[in-house]
């Protein structure tokens, strides 16, 4: 089976019945991109730009940010890349952006709030994105979106950072991480090139779970038909505007997950590279009558162990 994998890592993932499917992959420091390439991926759907930021004295300038941008462009060879603006928040301590302390963080200025409270910052690193990748590779997506207003303010900056740099105008998209941005996702596609779930936050927020405490950890999971409902809207939204939708959260990455959110419509799956190629194999084996079927039923369940269930019956009995 390894080899298997090894040798079907340069092609498309189509299920059985030859429904595409893009399967890109999350990526949060350059070095990750190469193991991504070797494992199949086809681009990466998250660039979590983070890293560039943290751990430093000052901000990281436009042209540290382009090389960097342009360093991972090059190691994806033409590949598709979504860039993600900074995401971070109280939570997080950046010497330079001093941030009041929350008490909730999560809920607080962070993702595209504290970008547009810091409206130099984001247009340096849009001008870097645009400066750093290829036209026609470059794409860039907006975290913790909440409405139209918040895009419209980002997209202001972001095409005065176009015409400064004299660059083409690369597809502007946002994330579906809240639960305001999932019904809304119609209003926001109306705007927006492409959108991309955030499934952590989604889950996190629309199950009022924090991703990051052991007390709520067993409640986190995306398959929870109330996530699973935010995600159809998504869906349902993007088409009704002809707009690309990917997943970019952890779900993806979990085969039994992918069948239902390929069924629910989705055009691309980001995943951590390292479940690259067993998702892409699990792909191949599926039906996309099947999973749009599987996805219906879940749709109509009650909770995330139901949908589990479900979920694994249908597939054991594909196999
Ligand atoms: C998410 O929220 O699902 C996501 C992809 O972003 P992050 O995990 O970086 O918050
Ligand atoms: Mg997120």
């Amino acid at each position: 089976a390894h080899a298997a994998h090894i040798a079907a890592a340069g092609t498309d993932a189509r299920t059985a019945d030859g429904t595409r499917v893009e399967i890109f992959a999350n990526l949060a420091i350059p070095e990750e991109t190469d193991r991504a390439v070797a494992a199949g991926a086809e681009g990466c759907g998250l660039l979590r730009t983070e890293f560039l930021f943290l751990d430093r004295a000052d901000p990281p300038s436009e042209d540290e940010q382009a090389a960097v941008y342009a360093d991972i462009a090059r190691r994806l060879d033409g590949r598709p890349l979504i860039l993600r603006t900074l995401d971070i928040g109280g939570d997080k301590p950046v010497p330079y952006l001093p941030m009041p302390a929350e008490e909730n963080p999560a809920l607080g200025a962070r993702g595209i709030r504290l970008s547009l409270a810091r409206p130099a910052l984001l247009k340096t690193q849009f001008r870097a994105m645009l400066k750093g990748v290829p036209a026609g590779q470059c794409r860039i997506m907006l975290p913790m979106i909440v409405d139209a207003a918040e895009f419209a303010r980002a997209r202001t900056i972001y095409d005065e950072a176009v015409a400064e740099t004299g660059a083409q105008r690369a597809p502007l998209g946002v994330m579906i991480e809240t639960p305001a941005a999932a019904m809304l996702a119609d209003t926001l596609a109306a705007q927006a090139d492409f959108l991309s779930l955030g499934t952590n936050d989604l889950t996190q927020y629309a199950l009022a779970a924090d991703r990051g405490n052991a007390a709520t950890a067993a409640m986190i999971d995306g398959l929870h038909p109330a996530v699973l409902r935010l995600i159809a809207a998504a869906v349902a939204g993007a088409r009704r505007h002809g707009r690309w939708i990917g997943s970019c959260g952890g779900m993806a990455s979990e085969p039994l997950a992918a069948a239902i959110l390929i069924g629910l419509g989705l055009d691309e799956l980001s995943a951590t590279p390292a479940a690259i190629p067993a998702l892409k194999a699990a792909i191949r084996r599926l039906d996309i009558d099947h999973c749009r079927a599987l996805a219906a039923q879940a749709l109509d369940l009650g909770t995330a162990a139901e949908v589990r269930a479900l979920a694994a019956q249908a597939i054991r009995e594909a196999a």
